[in-house]
């Protein structure tokens, strides 16, 4: 028998929170679990600051990894299996690009990626095609097959449905996370009948679509996912926490460049901070190592460096006011000089931060991240669009809705002891 079609000898189940079991056959699989690649992402939360806000949400990547290879299996297996428009031979290769789609994150992703210019898809594919304990697994099933993962993953492969199964704008990686994430946070919404969408796709030509009478359980889903990014995943505090971890970074990556001496000196970052580094170095990386450079910096000389540290290890946050960026243009660069006038450093003080998401989108060819839509079956066999039907989903089809905020410290604003006056002023300004 051959490496891509060996099952083990008894199933193997991981006890899951959401999906109550992860069921595991293959021995592929079982392999690509137990590599130090895949068991790096324990170290790694699913939504990074977002603990600070909802203290439930410490889950990892490896959670959630694991939760999308269910969907996709449950998909190929009791869904998908003996129809004629699924190609069975693709079975595998969606089923590692469910499990590996996300191994290329870092510690804090968005925080990490933004300060060093980085970019974690680009480490997923680096992560699956080289020098790698999943490659050496991935290409004891054929020479090429490390690549078609990376490519389902890149959502450059040839087959189109294996691509939306784990890509589009219904797909495994979005009900895990949005279920995942709604658990664990604790919030109400977010919740939706995955079931019912499972029971209802179908694949077809180019894409995996949902038949007509699953529509609300779709809705439900879209609805899930449009509450979940204005209440949990763009929450104006944990962008706080975001914003502080982004400029703590930015701040040792700054005196790394001039002669300052650190007394916790930065070994694991400055590769990162003259953009030298190799794979195994960010392989390296983890969040605990992270929050110990943090904890070590909060007793730095440098008074910058110590206050962010100290402020996102005992969650001292920035406070904040709606900002409209078009309208409030010149209020900014007021607040920048009386800011400097107050002693208080702009750069790392006074950040402007935005949140846009589009909740849903047909497609618009052309047009900057065109999607592939949603399709529904209908009775007829024809296929039609989602927000042709849907009232709900057509009330908020392509429209994107922005937030702008304006993050600062009010502890350091206080109209109090030295330069009370111009503390008033700015505050004055900021709440004017
Ligand atoms: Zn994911």
């Amino acid at each position: 028998m051959s490496y891509a079609t060996q099952k083990m000898a008894e199933e193997k189940v991981f006890k899951d929170p959401v999906h109550r079991y992860i069921h595991i056959r293959d021995q592929v699989i079982w392999d690509l679990i137990g590599t130090k690649e895949f068991q790096r992402l324990r170290r790694i939360k699913q939504l990074g600051t977002t603990y600070l806000v909802f203290h439930g949400a410490e889950h990892s990547r490896f959670h959630h990894s694991l939760g999308v290879y269910e969907i996709v299996r449950r998909i190929v297996d009791d869904i998908f299996q003996g129809r004629p428009e699924w190609d069975e031979s693709e079975r595998l290769v969606v089923l590692c690009a469910a499990l590996l789609h996300d191994l290329g994150h870092g510690p804090f992703s968005h925080a990490f990626e933004n300060v060093f210019d980085l970019d974690h898809e680009k480490f997923t594919q680096e992560i699956l095609t080289g020098p790698t304990e999943i490659n050496t697994i991935l290409s004891k099933v054929s020479p090429h097959f490390p690549q078609d993962v990376s490519d389902v993953v890149a959502k450059t492969y040839a087959n189109k449905q294996a691509v939306s199964l784990i890509s589009s704008q219904i797909d495994a990686d979005r009900m895990d996370y949005l279920l995942r994430d709604a658990y664990f946070t604790g919030v109400s919404y977010g919740h939706f009948d995955m079931e019912r969408i499972l029971r209802v796709m179908r694949p077809r030509e180019e894409q995996v679509v949902i038949k007509y009478s699953g529509m609300h359980a779709v809705e439900d889903y879209i609805m899930s996912r449009y509450q979940m990014y204005w209440q949990v995943y763009f929450h104006p505090v944990s962008r706080s926490a975001e914003v502080i971890l982004t400029k703590a970074l930015h701040r040792a990556k700054e005196l790394s460049q001039t002669d300052y001496q650190f007394s916790f000196e930065p070994h694991h970052f400055k590769s990162f901070f003259n953009h030298s580094f190799n794979l195994e170095e960010y392989l390296a990386l983890d969040e605990g190592i992270v929050m110990t450079y943090f904890q070590a910096w909060m007793k730095e000389e440098d008074e910058i460096l110590a206050d962010l540290c100290d402020r996102f290890v005992n969650r001292k946050l920035f406070q904040y006011i709606e900002f409209d960026p078009a309208k409030d243009y010149r209020k900014l660069s007021e607040l920048e000089q009386l800011f400097k006038k107050a002693g208080i450093n702009p750069d790392y003080y006074l950040v402007f931060d935005s949140s846009s998401d589009l909740p849903y989108d047909f497609y618009r060819p052309g047009e900057e991240g065109e999607r592939v839509p949603i399709h529904l079956l209908m009775p007829n066999d024809e296929l039609r669009e989602l927000s042709r039907s849907s009232e709900i989903v057509e009330a908020i089809s392509g429209k994107r809705r922005s937030d702008h905020k304006l993050y600062f410290p009010e502890d350091l604003i206080t109209p109090d002891g030295k330069k009370k006056a111009l503390k008033k002023q700015i505050l004055q300004v900021l709440k004017g």
